[in-house]
């Protein structure tokens, strides 16, 4: 069949009925950039941008099945990973991970919402740690995840960053990306790790312009690089472009 034979993102995420973030942040995301995708939803939520009214969870077993049917329906070269809701969806995420380890996955470890719900239930960010991350090509925290994730303090400069990465990086991740979005200065940075190499540093100007749903955006994005063949460094800069490009659009 025609379909089968073009290459997909398997987009793995919670939806929101804002259209701020989640799915159908990263089916625009991965569509305009030329890709295919295809789905298990893990969760709907009912929300506005100011608040997070309601979660409906998919049952574990729904979000594997959607993912193993996903899988043998499509050529599928790249995952992407959202929100996850809870430790057993997590534990089930993994599972179909690990029967696919040729094909990348990229985690955005969503914890909450800008509005401060929780989006995965505490007692799973101990199996995204240990479950998950390991079988993820890239994870991509932001500075209040990596906290949460390793767990500390969260760091208030890029050394302190670079630590906890390096932390995550002992406990199994292949490859980190931390995004200094909640930073301040006039850059903003973020610092792809990886063992054994040096951090690399991807930089733009810091604008005022504020949105919802970038953390989608870029791991979605740098996803669907990764589909298109692109080296991951290469994946990781244009993915940053990408969201710079969008935030200056709403910062005139
Ligand atoms: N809702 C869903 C379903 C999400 O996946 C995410 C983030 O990935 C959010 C909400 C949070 O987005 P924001 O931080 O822009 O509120």
């Amino acid at each position: 069949m025609a379909l089968r034979q073009e290459p997909h993102v398997l987009v793995i995420a919670g939806s929101d009925s804002s259209g701020g973030a989640g799915l159908a942040r990263d089916i625009e995301t991965i569509s305009s950039l030329g890709v295919r995708t295809c789905l298990a939803v893990t969760a709907l939520t009912v929300q506005t941008h100011e608040s997070v009214a309601q979660i409906h969870r998919s049952s574990p077993r729904l979000v594997a099945d959607q993912m193993r049917a996903a899988l043998q329906a499509n050529e599928v070269v790249a995952i992407k990973i959202g929100m996850l809701a809870t430790a057993e969806t997590v534990v089930a995420v993994a599972a179909v991970l690990r029967e696919n380890p040729r094909v990348p996955a990229i985690l955005d470890p969503v914890l909450a919402s800008t509005s401060g719900r929780a989006l995965l239930e505490a007692d799973a960010v101990a199996a995204m740690k240990h479950d998950l991350m390991p079988l993820c090509r890239l994870v991509t925290p932001n500075l209040i995840e990596l906290a949460l994730l390793v767990p500390a303090e969260r760091a208030t400069d890029e050394d302190g960053a670079i630590r906890q990465g390096q932390e995550l990086l002992g406990a199994g991740a292949q490859a980190l990306l931390i995004k200094g979005g909640h930073a301040s200065g006039p850059r903003s940075t973020d610092i792809l790790l990886r063992s054994n190499q040096e951090p690399l540093r991807f930089d733009t100007p810091r604008l005022a312009a504020s949105m919802r749903g970038t953390g989608c955006m870029l791991a979605s994005a740098i996803a669907a690089h990764l589909a298109k063949a692109k080296p991951l460094e290469d994946s990781v800069r244009e993915g940053k472009q990408l969201v710079f490009q969008k935030l200056m659009e709403r910062s005139d």
